[in-house]
């Protein structure tokens, strides 16, 4: 049976090579992520050139997807990591000023002495280091520090349950964008969205600068959760971001955060992607906890579109074990069936109770296959946010890039064919297609369903053809 769930690489130093993209593409990644945060522009354009050669060597339709660093506040430079020990102080100051202690360091955000409050959490590094934040000042604050640890240059600070003023777009973001764009990215993931205004001024950047990328939304604090409908209606997709979330809430309450996320991604038509930390401790060893095993097998069970690596895949020592051990772990589960969210999608328009329809009709079946026809993708995603029971679901698009953008969404799998100027033709030439592919065997039931123009008028459809 093939697989539903979609798989996002990250690609870093330890799979750069041509040889290494042609395995992963082998053995079943269907996006590359390029993290912004550390890649440069000339490698960021030579890993999508080699990712749609290859791709087109082995007619798969594979998207790229770049993630901007988005608006983050990080430690400035110091001369040497300070060793730091319990009810150390620490400052963080404004550029430009003067330290007042011993452990000094400016950060990159100068509004954040006006966003803090004294009392609350400060978090450096990923959540390694805990401070309490004792005394703010215009120009600087002073912590306590919670835990030993040491305290670097550049380092990620996360303040838990703080409303930050920060842009959505930082000058490195809008110069990574244009590279984006430049590029032709199939996807752009804003980092530390907060609220779907984030969302739309990416989106109007990346149209003004004409590109045609779909947007990601990526969930990575509290403000974004308690602004969640607005931004997934706002985005093409959202990442749970569970490594900055996890930071940014109490641990314990992440696994309720991600299910309530998938659900109403599911209820309001948005792909989603569970990320982050899912074969963590596979960057050293060849096989995954059995919690890693647990935990990707239930954003499997939540029906999650697709789920990515990080440095598992980056930097990890066993990048094509950790691709393959996503495969195994998502086929089991998909064998034995999902939570169901797909039940629960709300049906807007004409558009989406057709494909609610055609998905009833194809599950009744049993053996029915499900062809969709779809000019910009949209029906697609609609079809297979309904989550049929089919893993034999086709997508037919007149362009190589709407078969791209579909590279994130559950189950399908696309096919570029030019349209013809009949309806009735077009079916004949995906029907033709099936066949010599082996997909579908003649006699086979087909559910077909269609929003394209027939003979110029817009038609929802749904045909029961047999191959
Ligand atoms: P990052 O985002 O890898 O860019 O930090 C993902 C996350 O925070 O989980
Ligand atoms: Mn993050």
């Amino acid at each position: 049976m093939p697989r539903k769930t979609k798989l996002i690489v990250t690609l870093g130093p330890a799979t750069e090579s041509e040889e290494a993209i042609g395995q992963l593409l082998d053995n079943g990644a269907n996006v590359f992520r390029i993290n912004m945060s550390h890649a440069k522009h000339e490698w960021a354009q030579e890993m999508t050139r080699l990712v749609r050669k290859l791709s087109a060597e082995r007619s798969l339709h594979r998207a790229v997807l770049f993630d901007l660093t988005g608006p983050s506040i990080r430690t400035g430079e110091v001369d040497r990591p300070y060793e730091l020990t319990i009810g150390d102080t620490v400052e963080f100051r404004a550029e430009g000023s003067e330290p007042s202690v011993d452990i000094s360091t400016t950060v990159n955000y100068p509004g954040m002495m006006d966003d803090v409050t004294e009392g609350r959490t400060l978090v450096v590094d990923n959540g390694t280091l805990l401070m309490q934040i004792k005394v703010k000042r215009d120009d600087r604050i002073l912590c306590e520090v919670k835990n030993q640890g040491t305290l670097g240059s550049r380092r990620h600070i996360n303040l838990p349950g703080t409303r930050l003023n920060l842009p959505a777009l930082t000058d490195k973001d809008r110069r990574d964008l244009a590279l984006a764009v430049e590029c032709d990215a199939d996807y752009v993931a804003g980092s530390f969205v907060r609220d779907a205004a984030h969302v739309r001024e990416l989106r109007d950047a990346m149209e003004a600068l004409e590109g045609n990328a779909q947007i990601v939304a990526k969930i990575e604090d509290q403000e974004a959760v308690r602004n969640i409908d607005a931004i997934i209606q706002a985005a093409d997709g959202i990442m749970i971001a569970r490594g900055d979330l996890g930071i940014e809430v109490d641990f314990e309450e992440l696994p309720l955060l991600q299910r309530g996320i998938v659900k109403r991604c599911h209820q309001l038509g948005r792909r989603v992607i569970v990320a982050t930390q899912l074969l963590e401790s596979m960057v050293q060893n060849p096989t995954p906890t059995r919690a890693e095993v647990t935990d990707c097998s239930n954003a499997v069970y939540e029906e999650a579109d697709a789920l990515m690596l990080s440095g598992e895949t980056s930097i990890g020592k066993h990048p094509m074990r950790c691709v393959e051990a996503l495969v195994r772990i998502s086929r089991r589960l998909e064998r034995s069936g999902g939570i169901g969210y797909g039940e629960s999608v709300l049906l807007r328009d004409e558009r989406q109770k057709t494909a609610k329809a055609a998905v009833s009709l194809v599950d009744s079946l049993g053996d029915a296959k499900l062809v969709v026809l779809t000019r910009r993708g949209v029906l697609a995603n609609h079809t297979a946010m309904l989550r049929p029971k089919t893993s034999d679901f086709f997508a037919f698009a007149p362009t190589e890039r709407v078969c791209r953008q579909l590279a994130l969404t559950r189950s399908v799998r696309a096919f570029q064919l030019p349209f013809a100027h009949s309806i009735d033709e077009t079916i004949e030439r995906a029907v033709k297609l099936l066949k010599d592919e082996g997909l579908v065997e003649p006699g086979t039931p087909l559910v077909i369903v269609s929003d394209i123009l027939s003979d110029h008028i817009a038609a929802n459809s749904i045909l029961l053809h047999h191959a």
